[in-house]
């Protein structure tokens, strides 16, 4: 006897919470499954939140959460170059947080939600067939899903037993990472640079252990790394092994950059590092990760809940993978950027002094930031610039008093904001569609983008995203809501 859920996540990283999170604002009977025996994660990997992530948080009402357990920094960087933000959102600033929190309090936000995680289990198979996918796990059971979803990192199995091509670029340099007790103390901390590459040395939080960065001579490696590897890149990087033993965590990263062809296989869908991989230059993996859960959760809901047709899936793929590959371009730059050479320092400081003119850094910040992504929702001149971009965070004043645009989507609904004068009518959608009176009389900024016209209504995506920009009609608005939310009253057979 399988079990069945409508939903099987293999993975609790950062995308798999995420997505698990969604699903389950969303009433979905959603499980993870993660390889891992606890939410303990070895190491440290990501060291922060950028704005948009943290705005989507607080799509949720839950960004509090991590921001009272981080340290807000006002300066942004690019290849070394730093640059402050004056971008219009709330959350003008990078949040420190370690990814071993981030975990934590996603994970507290989905056990909140109720949704069982099964640790120190994998997925050890699958196979698809029309009305759903048969989940093999390492434990001897088996699941029965209607979907899939591969939230299990770089090496992702299910990517690969799937079929799914992860075309890219191979790693040209290799930098081991490690957190080590040394007998002789290092008389130089921070970032240093030589003809190897880049290489830096830490103090660690509990005052004991040395945080280690350092370039490797050697590129490809066939073995897992270790402490002998880490000793003599150390020797051949500052003479000396500073007597590094006992490693808490040791670990290798390159500047591998690979995308999955397709996010979508039938039944069976990629998100996070199960669908891109790149250089974690700019902090951007887990943002990516994360974005990609709030942009595929309601899409899955909708469509598990036969609000939707299952061709709904297909714009995850289309909106999500061009935003990857854009963080792929920048974290490659970036990589070539930091080689230690001296054409190279030229290039870089060239790039400098371009990062150093307002519009330039203001666009740079805005794309290091995630919050000029900008969905193609329908092309053509008049397309209001909202249309596909985030919704700002309004102070609104509703029919119950002062709300922020952000409050109105905690519940990952769809909200339809008319500004009036005239009434807009989507009785057909009321069982999905929140319609809210609003007044607001400050000015529609967007990030790099400027000042633009005010709409006089807005349709806006659980994800936060614009989906509909009335500008005294309701043309197509029928039409957005159809595409978006289904058809009124029907259910689909998927
Ligand atoms: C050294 C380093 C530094 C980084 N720095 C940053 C940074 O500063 N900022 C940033 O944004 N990103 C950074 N990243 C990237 C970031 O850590 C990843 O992008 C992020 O963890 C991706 O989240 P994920 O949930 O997609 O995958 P993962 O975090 O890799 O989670 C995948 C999960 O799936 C589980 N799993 C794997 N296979 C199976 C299976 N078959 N069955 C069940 N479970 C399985 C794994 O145990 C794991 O818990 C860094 C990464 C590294 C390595």
């Amino acid at each position: 006897m399988l079990t069945e859920h409508a939903v099987v996540i293999a993975g609790a990283g950062p995308t798999g919470l995420m997505l698990a999170g969604e699903l389950a604002l969303a009433g979905i009977d959603v499980i993870i499954v993660e390889r891992r025996l606890s939410q303990e994660l070895a190491g440290q990997r990501a060291g922060g939140l950028l704005p948009r992530t943290i705005e989507i948080l607080d799509q949720r009402g839950i960004a509090d959460r991590f921001v009272s357990q981080g340290m807000k920094h006002q300066v942004t960087m690019f290849t070394g170059t730093t640059f402050v933000s004056d971008l219009p959102t709330r959350h003008n600033y990078v949040l420190g947080l370690k990814q071993n929190h981030i975990e934590r309090i996603l994970a507290g936000w989905v056990g909140e939600l109720g949704v069982p995680i099964h640790y120190g289990i994998e997925v050890t198979g699958f196979s698809q067939h029309d009305s759903g996918v048969d989940v093999a796990l390492s434990n001897g059971q088996s699941l029965r899903a209607q979907y899939l979803v591969g939230c299990d990192g770089g090496r992702s199995f299910i990517r690969k037993a799937a079929g799914i091509a992860f075309p890219g670029l191979d790693p040209s340099t290799s930098n081991l990472i490690a957190e080590v007790e040394v007998t002789q103390q290092p008389t130089e901390w921070g970032i240093r640079r030589d003809a190897l590459g880049i290489h830096a040395l830490s103090k660690l939080e509990d005052g004991a252990r040395v945080g280690v960065l350092v370039t490797e001579r050697q590129v490809v490696h066939t073995a897992e790394p270790t402490l002998q590897d880490l000793r003599e890149a150390l020797i051949a990087a500052y003479g000396t092994d500073f007597g590094a033993h006992n490693p808490t965590w040791l670990s290798r990263f390159t500047d591998m950059t690979r995308q999955a062809a397709a996010y979508r296989d039938r039944r069976v869908l990629l998100a996070g590092d199960s669908a891109h991989v790149h250089p974690p230059d700019g902090g951007q993996g887990i943002q990516t990760g994360m974005q990609d859960s709030m942009n595929l959760g309601w899409k899955l809901a909708q469509v598990i809940n036969r609000r939707a047709p299952d061709s709904l899936l297909d714009s995850y793929h289309s909106e999500r993978h061009p935003v990857a590959a854009r963080v792929m371009r920048n974290s490659i730059a970036q990589v070539m950027l930091r080689r230690p050479d001296e054409r190279t320092q030229a290039l870089r400081d060239t790039i400098a002094e371009v990062l150093g003119l307002p519009e330039p850094s203001r666009r740079f910040a805005a794309m290091m930031f995630g919050l000029d992504i900008h969905y193609d929702l329908g092309s053509g001149d008049n397309r209001h610039p909202l249309l596909g971009r985030r919704m700002p965070d309004l102070d609104l004043i509703a029919a119950d008093g002062p709300v922020r645009v952000f409050k109105l989507l905690h519940a990952a609904r769809p909200v339809l904001l008319n500004f009036g004068p005239g009434d807009i009518d989507i009785t057909p959608w009321a069982d999905r569609v929140q319609l809210v009176r609003a007044e607001y009389d400050g000015p529609w900024e967007l990030p790099a983008l400027g000042v633009v016209a005010a709409p006089s209504a807005v349709l806006i995506r659980p994800d936060g995203y614009v989906a509909w920009v009335g500008e005294g009609t309701q043309q197509n608005l029928a039409e957005a809501l159809v595409t978006w939310f289904g058809a009124p009253g029907a259910t689909t057979l998927n």
